[in-house]
């Protein structure tokens, strides 16, 4: 098929007819956020066969920023430190409360589409802290303005790791990853031959998507574990080369902690310079945390929503207790999250 777009209708029964050669369940997974909204708007599991089951992974950042990340920078914005952050951010609940809860009791908090909105802020603010967020995508912004001089509290994040992860737990078998698009254009294709298991890198469309799931389904039939590229309008074998020299310049590799998983070796970015990275400027507000109490949190079940093996419809709290206007955790609240996805577009 290459890169020629068929008509859904024709997809969809190419889909069907390979799945029918292979006569088991197929477990494929998209991990990415934006490929969870493709599929969710477009009601694409529906329309797959019945043997293919397509879960939702951790490709939201918000979703899989660390309950102790949230926490910390709550701390800091009660302590009287301005902060600056995406907007899906502000409402994710912490144990001791969200960033907007803090903003509605005094803290000076911010919600911003860029890091130059946050560079402007920090005229007015000197002591201004900006959260970033996010896989190799957000993370050369955030690295261009620690070189201008923000100071930043890093939650970025490696993403591959945590597809390593995936495929080593025992908790889901994995046959196949729609591997994500936006990501692939920083760090190339190259990185993802590294995991053995049938990966296609596609774009956003939804044909993108059924293209991507047509060729899984070929390789798993033929019994191969390769990365094909999907989406060549825009991801190259070598990636973004700038990109990934501000990225290590700026910050250097830590084990990550993540929401649903804890810590993954080689998955965290820490900022490099520590006059402009706000956990060790902090540390004295910081250090003051009981980041045990962060582990508790409400019977939110995000953590296991990320790694796959729950359903959004299978937590006791999905459209009852939990809603949009009323979040427990970050699935429901983020544009990209599986349970919001899975409510607004009834899935
Ligand atoms: Fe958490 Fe709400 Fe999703 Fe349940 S429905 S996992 S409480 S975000």
């Amino acid at each position: 098929m290459n890169q020629e777009k068929k008509s859904l209708p024709k997809l969809l029964s190419k889909i069907s007819q390979v799945a029918t050669q292979i006569k088991r369940e197929i477990v494929l997974m998209e991990v990415c956020g934006t490929h969870t909204q493709t599929v969710s708007q477009n009601g694409i599991r529906s329309l797959l066969p019945r043997n293919v089951k397509l879960l939702t992974g951790p490709g939201c950042p918000v979703c899989v920023t660390a309950q102790e990340d949230i926490d910390g920078v709550v701390a800091l914005a009660k302590a009287g430190i301005p902060i600056a952050t995406y907007g899906d951010m502000l409402r994710v609940p912490g144990f001791f409360g969200s960033l907007e809860e803090a903003r509605g009791q005094g803290a000076k908090v911010f919600s911003v589409y860029s890091v130059e909105e946050a560079l402007e802020l920090q005229k007015d603010y000197p002591e201004l802290v900006f959260f970033g967020l996010g896989f190799e995508t957000t993370t050369p912004m955030t690295a261009v303005a620690l070189k201008k001089g923000l100071t930043v509290f890093s939650a970025h994040k490696i993403f591959l790791p945590a597809m390593e992860a995936l495929l080593k737990t025992e908790e889901t078998r994995i046959d196949g990853f729609i591997s994500p698009g936006h990501i692939a254009t920083i760090i190339g294709t190259k990185p993802f031959e590294h995991l053995k298991v049938a990966q296609v890198i596609a774009g956003f469309e939804a044909e993108d998507v059924l293209v991507a799931i047509y060729l899984l389904l070929c390789q798993i039939r033929d019994g191969k574990k390769e990365v094909e590229n999907e989406y060549v309008r825009l991801v190259k074998k070598n990636g973004n080369e700038i990109a990934q020299k501000v990225i290590a310049e700026n910050f250097k590799i830590c084990a990550g902690n993540w929401r649903g998983f804890g810590k993954i070796p080689n998955s965290g970015l820490e900022v490099k310079n520590p006059e402009l990275n706000a956990k060790i400027k902090y540390q004295a507000i910081l250090s003051k945390i009981d980041f045990s109490q962060s582990k508790k949190l409400t019977g939110c079940r995000c953590g296991e929503i990320i790694r796959g093996t729950l359903n959004p419809k299978q937590c006791p709290m999905f459209g009852k207790a939990c809603t949009p206007e009323n979040p427990y955790g970050p699935c429901m609240v983020s544009q990209e999250g599986a349970c919001r996805n899975y409510l607004q577009y009834r899935v």
